[in-house]
């Protein structure tokens, strides 16, 4: 079942093609990554689809609603944790929380209830009553979680949810997502800069320029633009012929510390290598591409030097 559908997508900023044709579709319970460089268009395609930005052209349904005709049903649906924190500072956590609750129209019975499930998910028990300003990063990340999963929402979005936060509250969000996922069904829409997160997803898309450049599981696009990569191993006494070896078969390679990187297009010209060159390869591994390398492959940039 489609969780999201999104149909020739459009929005322009007076020449800016922030999102220009795009479709894409979200299945229930898929966690879903949505990665592209700054300006790339994610943040413009999620405000369309929570309703707080209008589209130029195009159709979005969200479970099944039409965003032109069921605004208010499609927000009750879902919930968002954006990069920056939301919460009303005037107030403390449980107040932001219970006002959330109230503007969903939650009885004070499902709040309860609902609050008590999050304070065990995400540990929230000694904040809830301190005042906002003395919460950490990672703390208010925790009260912004909940306050976006609150109203039991089917889908949630994520804008960078992990960028810069300490690996333990990194682990603890991860561990929520997942639990998610397994016990309610939940559908959720990450955009982030962290590939080994990205590897993780069901289903990718690459945007760039407003334009989906690549998309597919984390294998398929594996498969389909990253090399792989042979690592021959070699000691003192066989590093002179393993090289002489690598020259006569014109492999082309880079010398690291304890070994030579081999790049291959893929695994499959990695076994015909070692099934030609046995005496070549006694100690070595396959290392498959990574998102990483798909990445830098299809915008010609390397997240990680962009963030
Ligand atoms: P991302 O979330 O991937 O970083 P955005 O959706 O924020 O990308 O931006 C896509 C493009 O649209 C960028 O070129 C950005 O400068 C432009 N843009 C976004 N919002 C506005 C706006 N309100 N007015 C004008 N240009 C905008």
């Amino acid at each position: 079942m489609k969780m999201i559908e999104i149909k020739n997508l459009k929005k322009y900023f007076n020449d800016v093609k922030a999102v220009d044709d795009i479709s894409f579709n979200v299945k229930e319970g898929e966690l879903f990554a949505f990665l592209g460089l700054n300006g790339a268009g994610k943040s413009t395609t999620i405000n369309i689809i929570c309703g707080s930005l209008f589209k130029d052209e195009g159709k979005v349904f969200i479970n099944g609603l039409d965003l032109d005709k069921n605004i208010d049903q499609i927000k009750a649906n879902i919930g968002i944790v954006f990069q920056n924190s939301v919460l009303d500072k005037n107030l403390n956590a449980y107040d932001n929380l219970k006002t959330r609750a109230i503007m969903y129209g939650m009885s004070v019975g499902e709040f309860d209830k609902k609050l008590n499930e999050l304070i065990d998910l995400l540990d929230l028990k000694d904040l809830l009553r301190k005042p906002l300003n003395k919460l950490s990063g990672g703390q208010k990340r925790r009260i912004d979680i909940a306050r976006a999963l609150i109203h039991n929402p089917k889908i949630l979005i994520l804008d960078e949810p992990t960028t810069g936060l300490d690996p333990s509250t990194r682990i603890m969000v991860w561990n929520v997502i997942n639990h998610l996922r397994k016990t309610a069904n939940l559908t959720v829409f990450l955009t982030t800069h962290y590939m080994e997160e990205a590897s993780e997803a069901d289903y990718v898309v690459i945007l760039d320029s407003g334009k989906i450049v690549a998309n597919g599981t984390p294998n398929d696009l594996k498969n389909k633009y990253a090399s792989d990569f042979i690592k021959l191993y070699f000691n003192d006494d066989n590093k002179g012929n393993v090289e002489k070896e690598l020259k006569k078969n014109n492999l082309k390679y880079i010398a690291l510390k304890e070994c030579y990187e081999i790049e291959v297009d893929n695994v499959r010209v990695a076994r015909d290598l070692i099934i030609n060159n046995p005496t070549l390869f006694n100690d070595f591994e396959i290392i498959k591409g990574k998102m990483d390398n798909v990445f830098l492959k299809v915008t010609g940039k390397d997240i990680k030097e962009v963030i």
